[in-house]
């Protein structure tokens, strides 16, 4: 069985060098224990943050220790009356072949409802992030022009298309690439993309919400922040959900410089984690996962395949290499 771990803190961009692969036994299960083969794991912006030295909402990844994250796997052994051989599990310790926890800490989930890897993305931890962060952190409201960023990723992908489902009066997303924004405006619906590296944020915003941004779903911080400030309608909603374009910065950015019109907008600005949103879980599965059977709400998964290649996955997502969630698959 191989594991990632990782070897030294990262400053700015990690290098493969921060990393490395492991051979290790897999360890027998003890009582209450299960042994899951891992069949997806997950890749996060989030995980950047984990590998600096520095405690915020969860503790930092340790050194010469196996890396951490979502993953769905089978249970091939089990020591819990409550599990059983073959069932198929969500749980936390991805980046390796084979994990073995407590059965207490696994989530079943069913392959018959939906491809096991939607629960890493559209039904799992980012769908419940983009339907909790735009409902109730932003509080949209019927006829809102709404304006989100790393609007082709997992979660701003999810955050247009829900917008558009609960009634938006326009949605506007930004991405990378201008294949990413024909995908946006082609087939998710959106009412107007534009790619963020073919000009100023700010003008590029203004031409695309002439009538100014109700709501603002942020995933990248920087300018793309500034430009929503700057666009706000009065009693407009901001909230923060990630701050991607700053996440490799080895000195603190300087803030947005229009925070003032704030006042005259009204504005509020939120951020939000999506680990004190667990309660709408029920509500987001029976809704997104309705849409998702429907077709109304369509989604992508950037597949990479094999262990050895989770680090590289990693980082593509920090790139932009991903059209929806980035997912490494372990083939048997
Ligand atoms: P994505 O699938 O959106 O992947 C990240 C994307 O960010 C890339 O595909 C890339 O797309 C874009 N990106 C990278 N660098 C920049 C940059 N400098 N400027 C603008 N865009 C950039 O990831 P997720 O959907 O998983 O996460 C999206 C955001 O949500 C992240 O900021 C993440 O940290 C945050 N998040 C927050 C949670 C919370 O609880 N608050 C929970 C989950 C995620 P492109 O080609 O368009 O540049």
């Amino acid at each position: 069985s191989r594991e990632w771990l990782l070897l030294s803190r990262p400053h700015g961009w990690p290098q493969p060098s921060d990393f490395a692969l492991r051979e290790t036994e897999i360890p027998e299960p003890g009582p209450g224990q299960v042994v899951v083969r891992n069949l997806h794991l997950s890749v996060d912006p989030y995980m950047r943050g984990r590998m600096n030295a520095v405690k915020t909402y969860v503790d930092p990844y340790e050194l010469d220790r196996p890396m951490l994250g979502g993953a769905v796997g089978e249970v091939v052994a089990s020591r819990d009356e409550g599990v059983e051989v073959g069932d198929h599990v969500l749980h936390f310790l991805g980046w390796r072949e084979y994990a073995v926890f407590d059965a207490s800490h696994a989530v079943k989930v069913d392959p018959g409802l939906a491809p096991l890897s939607t629960y890493l993305g559209v039904l799992g931890m980012t769908g419940l992030t983009a339907y909790a962060g735009l409902l109730r952190v932003a509080a949209l409201q019927e006829g809102d022009t709404v304006f989100v960023s790393g609007a082709a990723g997992a979660v701003g992908s999810q955050v247009g298309q829900i917008a558009r489902l609960k009634g938006a009066g326009r949605v506007i997303g930004s991405a990378g690439s201008d294949e990413k924004v024909r995908l946006l405006t082609e087939e998710y619906g959106f009412d107007a993309a534009f790619n963020y590296k073919n000009g100023p944020v700010h003008e590029q915003l203004k031409a695309a919400a002439p009538d100014g941004v109700d709501v603002y779903f942020d995933n990248v911080g920087g300018d793309h922040l500034e430009a929503a400030i700057g666009s706000l309608n009065r009693d407009g909603r901001i909230a923060i959900c990630g701050a991607i374009s700053v996440y490799n910065d080895t000195e603190a950015s300087p803030g947005p410089r229009n925070l003032a019109r704030l006042i005259q907008t009204r504005g509020r600005i939120q951020g939000f984690l999506v680990g004190d949103h667990y309660d709408l879980q029920p509500e987001f599965v029976q809704e997104v996962g309705g849409w998702v059977r429907s077709g109304e709400l369509k989604y992508r998964e950037t597949v990479v395949h094999g262990i050895e290649n989770t680090l590289e996955a990693f980082l593509g997502v920090l790139r932009g290499d991903n059209t929806g969630k980035m997912i490494v698959t372990l083939d048997s």
